[in-house]
């Protein structure tokens, strides 16, 4: 049903923090750019200087087998230094996306666009969410109270696992993340991708994440990444005092959707839930049972 993963170390500046990840997967390449048909040496002569770069780029993912012949390290720093400039601030989010190998979780045809902020198809109907929106919904956790008190997200429960891939991020800023998948090949591939990360505080199950995992609940923060008509109320009981909720949702009139933020408030012992609406966004449906 689920399944835990490898061992860990704790991260030099964030101590607290889980881990950073260890040397992981290969390289990377950073441009999808193609030198197309024609032109000979004429043309290359023409290339202005960042199409040469281009150019050399795709004869050093020729001649790697992998076609991942560049430094992924340094081409995931490059996507993060974007995503900071367009207005992602939080670096110890910005910290995690540097750390997990995108290109890892997606079809190797898929790779050389994994440092793009695009989300990409990972088979089954269903979509990785591009980097810029899973940094901006784990930035909004940490502005929940305890995330906010403690530094990290607490024991987290993801809902939607997917490839994996946020789970990994999700799992560098929590104590503890369950992750569930409605999609028994999804879920598959997500426990084979995470394996070489040894993130032994993750917990994958497959089942309906509308139900939650109560056995495993309360949760400090709780983030889903399939969107519904409603915030089920398993994830409202089984958010902790002090705990966020962020959410994808339909948004009213039937205007696509939105992210919902939920607060779990404790004042004079008593508990208040405050819901607040933000940005349109687009994540695949929120559905239920397995499959
Ligand atoms: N976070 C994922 C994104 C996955 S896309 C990643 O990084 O790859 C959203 C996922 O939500 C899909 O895999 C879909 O199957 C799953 N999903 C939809 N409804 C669900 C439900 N009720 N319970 C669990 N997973 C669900």
């Amino acid at each position: 049903m689920n399944s835990g993963n490898g061992g860990s170390k704790p991260a030099a500046r964030s101590p607290r923090f889980p881990l950073p990840l260890g040397k992981m997967g290969g390289a990377s390449a950073s441009s999808s750019a193609s030198s197309g048909v024609g032109g000979g040496v004429a043309r290359e002569v023409l290339m202005p200087q960042r199409h040469l770069r281009e150019a050399a780029q795709d004869a050093a993912r020729q001649l790697a087998p992998s076609g991942l012949g560049l430094d992924s390290a340094k081409v995931r720093q490059r996507m993060v230094l974007r995503l900071r400039r367009d207005g992602l601030h939080d670096e110890r989010v910005l910290e995690a996306l540097s750390r997990v190998p995108r290109h890892e979780f997606v079809d190797s045809a898929l790779a050389i666009q994994a440092y793009e902020d695009t989300s990409l198809p990972i088979g089954h109907e269903q979509t990785i969410s591009k980097p810029s929106v899973v940094g901006r919904m784990i930035a909004m956790l940490f502005g929940g109270q305890s995330a906010s008190q403690r530094g990290h997200l607490g024991r987290t429960l993801e809902i939607g696992t997917g490839c994996g891939y946020q789970a990994a991020v999700l799992a560098l800023l929590s104590q503890s993340l369950v992750s569930i998948e409605r999609l028994k090949p999804l879920h598959d591939k997500a426990r084979s991708n995470l394996a070489p990360l040894h993130l032994p505080q993750v917990r994958l199950i497959y089942g309906d994440g509308r139900l939650g995992a109560p056995g495993a609940a309360p949760f400090d923060s709780i983030v889903a990444a399939a969107g519904g008509d409603d915030i089920p109320s398993a994830w409202l009981e089984q958010l902790a005092p002090g705990g966020r909720l962020i959410a994808p949702m339909a948004a009213p009139g039937g205007r696509g959707q939105v992210l919902v933020r939920v607060d779990h408030l404790l004042e004079n012992g008593r508990s208040r839930f405050v819901r607040t609406e933000h940005e349109a966004v687009l994540f695949v449906p929120l559905k239920s049972g397995v499959m």
